[in-house]
């Protein structure tokens, strides 16, 4: 009862700021850093309302946006919030009109959508419902940690959804703020020697797969390896084709694999968050056996990058994202 009477107090001071402080604008027209507040402020309303932590609901929201990115039948968000929901699901499977936003006939065809922002309508379009929708949803299954990885298991059926949003939440709730995904690094210092070219998709190389699934960057044994954005470092030990390597997940749900390391940096772990610039490990020559092998080819930094669409990853061309990150810092 409690929760409720905050609640319908909160959806009225929000229906009030929302009217008197957002222009009719689309999310294209808003700059960035708009974007990035307004969303921020949605996160911190909808805990105010359900009590979900804000960073919660940050990772379900950048987790849902690179599935939008990754995938070709979902269109990009109307707003802010890219959270998805089908207009069946919003509206109830058996709702003769999927279009509507009368929240009592959604209620009664058992459709999922809510009234977020207290003007009388549930709409697909009010990021404000969708938001309050999902965090409604994950607050059935409790506040803390665990309880919210249920609910997102339950909602998603998949342990590696539920990684990758755990993943996003750390490293907002560590940070305290969320335009943390434009941040990049080149994964070697520019003031190293080093060389590279477009070599992703060739079907000779030092990547072990059907194609050249990366870039391979040439450097000197021991040439510091970084992090090219935020992440969770996902995945770190021997593999017989990659040698010692590494994988860091961002917050685009973009995988990011560097392989034939000579070794790693001291006390990075998996589960670490790291940031761009990060040192993770040195460039060397190994794989291609059991471990330690090394020397069966020049060193260099294999380089990877795997988008993920919900149900399966795969490879995409980190060459123009490595020249744009190497240009972006050459220019600061
Ligand atoms: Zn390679």
């Amino acid at each position: 009862m409690i929760k409720k009477i905050i609640a319908l107090m909160m959806m009225v001071m929000m229906s009030f700021s929302i009217i008197t402080s957002i222009p009719a604008a689309h999310a294209e027209e808003k700059s960035a850093e708009t974007i990035y507040q307004e969303r921020l402020a949605l996160y911190k309303d909808m805990e105010a309302i359900t009590q979900v932590p804000w960073y919660w609901l940050a990772g379900v929201d950048t987790y849902e946006k690179g599935l939008r990115r990754a995938r070709k039948d979902r269109d990009s968000a109307d707003g802010v919030i890219n959270i998805y929901f089908s207009p069946k699901e919003w509206a109830g499977p058996l709702n003769p009109d999927l279009n509507s936003d009368n929240p009592s006939a959604i209620a009664l065809f058992d459709g999922i959508g809510l009234d977020g922002n207290g003007n009388g309508k549930a709409s697909l379009k009010e990021d404000a419902d969708v938001l309050y929708t999902f965090a409604n949803y994950l607050s059935d299954y409790g506040y803390d940690d665990d309880n919210i990885q249920i609910g997102l298991w339950e909602y998603y059926h998949r342990d590696q959804a539920v990684n990758i949003i755990t993943g996003h939440a750390r490293i907002y709730k560590k940070y305290g703020r969320i335009d943390l995904d434009d941040e990049h690094a080149f994964p070697v210092p520019l003031n190293y020697n080093y060389s590279y070219r477009s070599t992703w998709g060739d079907s000779r190389g030092w990547g072990g797969r059907r194609i050249h699934e990366g870039t391979d960057i040439f450097a000197d044994y021991r040439t510091p390896v970084r992090a090219t954005s935020y992440g969770i470092v996902e995945l770190k030990g021997w593999n017989k084709f990659g040698g010692w390597r590494l994988g860091i997940r961002d917050l685009s749900n973009t995988y990011h694999y560097y392989a034939h390391l000579s070794g790693f940096e001291d006390e990075i772990e998996t589960g670490d968050i790291v940031a761009p610039g990060d040192v993770i490990g040195y460039v060397g020559s190994s794989g291609y056996g059991k471990p330690g092998t090394e020397g069966k080819f020049p060193p260099h930094l294999h380089y990877g990058m795997y988008r993920d669409n919900g149900y399966s990853e795969w490879s995409f061309d980190p060459y123009p994202s490595l020249k744009s990150w190497e240009q972006r810092e050459r220019s600061n």
